[in-house]
């Protein structure tokens, strides 16, 4: 991925002061490389190397950065802007503000995950999801029907799926017109004071100009405040040629890209945004209508860079620790003062700052992600405490001496902490694997351990 691509580069290129035409050219191929890798498509490259390029030509170094790593720092910003980060804070909210109903029509091939994402989007207004302004509206009452006429199982898939997100459902069949069912929708989310109409559409398998003449239709009669086009992340390359055919068809509003649970990298996000022009909205994170998910431009170029978000992980980890204790413990590590239990106490606590341990876990790099997974954060949290029990139960020279923890003191400071001598045992086993990171952190430097988390 674009990380271990530019890891490379930036390896090689320390040392220099600035970007230069010769040195950029390198970055950028490997940037190219990485883009088409997570399925980004070739125009979009194209036009966006050359953007990164003009950007980054002339970019003094701040600081302690190197040459690569202030490109990679250019890509980011750009990759974010290009998300929809440059379409500002609340681009991903629906427009629900009209007289009611506020009508949403759904758009997209078959199988792109429409009904769906109905289903989500349903629910997700109906629990007073839905924010404007970033701020919350309360809860919707919320009507879907389905003009999906051409295969009876559709019609009776979002009945079910309306059950399970507790929205009502208009019953349709498969013998009317889809502009009949339509108007016949309008009128009874507008007779029963319905907040919200969500009508699901056919899909086919390709672009097809029928389809698109009735998709047409149904928007003239609907007069929608939002056109979403969903697309299916999985479609890579592909979702080029959809998205501009949907496009030109009708005047979206936005998109929901969905199945961004799987293998995707979602580069289709990038090629979309180019092609549209329209601010993603939603991702579809699962098969269940809890899986929706409001877009965040920041964290689809990470998607897309290979990084998690291990940006705003740095930052909460920066903010989270006391900056005294950490002028403390650098200037130990400088002086050559061992690492001892005081010290691991004062790391026991800073990780507490850090907050929610699951939230810190989920900004991980995918790499990281899986492991993740299966840490429960309430009982990380639980560990943690656990743990400043026992240090807690130890004299301030066993601490800072703990080679004295011989068995007798070990059973005396087990009974103190009201655990079991293996737990003392076992935290001793971490403190010491962590006196083995201070030591090579001592050797290579905090920023090589940055690299190695990174890469
Ligand atoms: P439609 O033909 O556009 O209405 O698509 P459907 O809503 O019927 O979805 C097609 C398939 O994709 C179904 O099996 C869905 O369960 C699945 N699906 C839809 N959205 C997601 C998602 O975000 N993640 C995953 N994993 N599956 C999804
Ligand atoms: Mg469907």
């Amino acid at each position: 991925n674009l990380t271990t691509r530019l890891a490379r580069v930036v390896k090689t290129l320390r040392g220099e002061a600035r970007l230069t035409e010769a040195n950029t050219q390198e970055m950028l191929r490997e940037v190219r490389l990485a883009l088409l890798e997570a399925d980004v498509a070739l125009p979009v490259v194209r036009e966006f190397v050359a953007r990164v390029r003009e950007k980054a030509l002339g970019e003094e170094v701040a600081g302690s950065l190197t040459p690569g790593q202030a490109l990679v720092g250019v890509v980011h910003k750009e990759l974010t802007a290009l998300m929809g980060g440059d379409l500002g804070p609340n681009a991903s909210e629906l427009s629900l503000a009209q007289q009611p109903p506020a009508v949403i029509l759904m758009a997209g091939l078959q199988g792109s995950g429409k009904t769906t994402t109905t289903g989500k989007l349903a629910r997700w207004l109906a629990e007073g999801g839905h924010t404007q302004g970033g701020r919350k509206t309360g809860r919707k009452k919320v009507l879907v029907v389905s003009a999906d006429v051409y295969r009876p199982a559709a019609i009776e898939q979002l009945k079910t799926v309306a059950a399970q997100a507790g929205v009502d459902f208009l019953p349709s069949t498969a013998d009317q017109k889809p502009e009949d069912i339509a108007r016949g929708a309008l009128d009874h989310a507008r007779r029963y004071h319905y907040d919200v109409l969500i009508v699901d559409t056919a899909g086919r398998l390709g672009i097809d100009e029928q389809l698109m003449n009735e998709i047409r239709a149904l928007h003239a009669i609907l007069d929608p405040i939002e056109t979403l086009f969903v697309v299916d992340a999985m479609l890579g390359q592909d979702a080029v040629n959809v998205a501009k055919a949907f496009n030109d068809a009708l005047p979206l509003t936005g998109v929901v890209l969905t199945k961004l649970d799987g293998d995707a990298r979602g580069g289709a996000a990038l090629s979309v945004r180019h092609i549209t022009g329209k601010p993603l909205k939603f991702v579809g994170v699962s098969e269940k209508l809890a899986g929706l998910e409001p877009f965040h431009p920041e964290r689809m170029a990470q998607r897309v860079l290979g990084m998690g978000d291990i940006l705003s992980l740095v930052e909460e980890a920066q903010k989270a620790i006391d900056v005294g204790e950490a002028q403390k413990l650098a200037a130990k590590l400088k002086s050559g003062d061992k690492f001892d239990l005081n010290d691991f106490r004062a790391q026991i606590a800073q990780m507490k700052n850090m907050g929610d341990m699951g939230s810190i876990l989920e900004k991980l790099p995918a790499q990281f992600s899986q492991a993740a997974a299966q840490v429960d954060s309430k009982q990380a949290g639980k560990q943690i405490r656990r743990m400043e029990g026992i240090l807690n139960s130890m004299t301030n020279l066993e601490r800072s001496k703990p080679e004295l923890l011989k068995a007798s003191r070990k059973r005396r400071i087990a009974a103190g902490a009201g655990v079991q001598v293996q737990e003392v045992n076992r935290m001793l086993a971490q403190f010491e694997q962590m006196q083995g990171m201070m030591k090579q952190m001592k050797k290579g430097g905090l920023a090589k351990m940055m690299r190695a988390m990174g890469g």
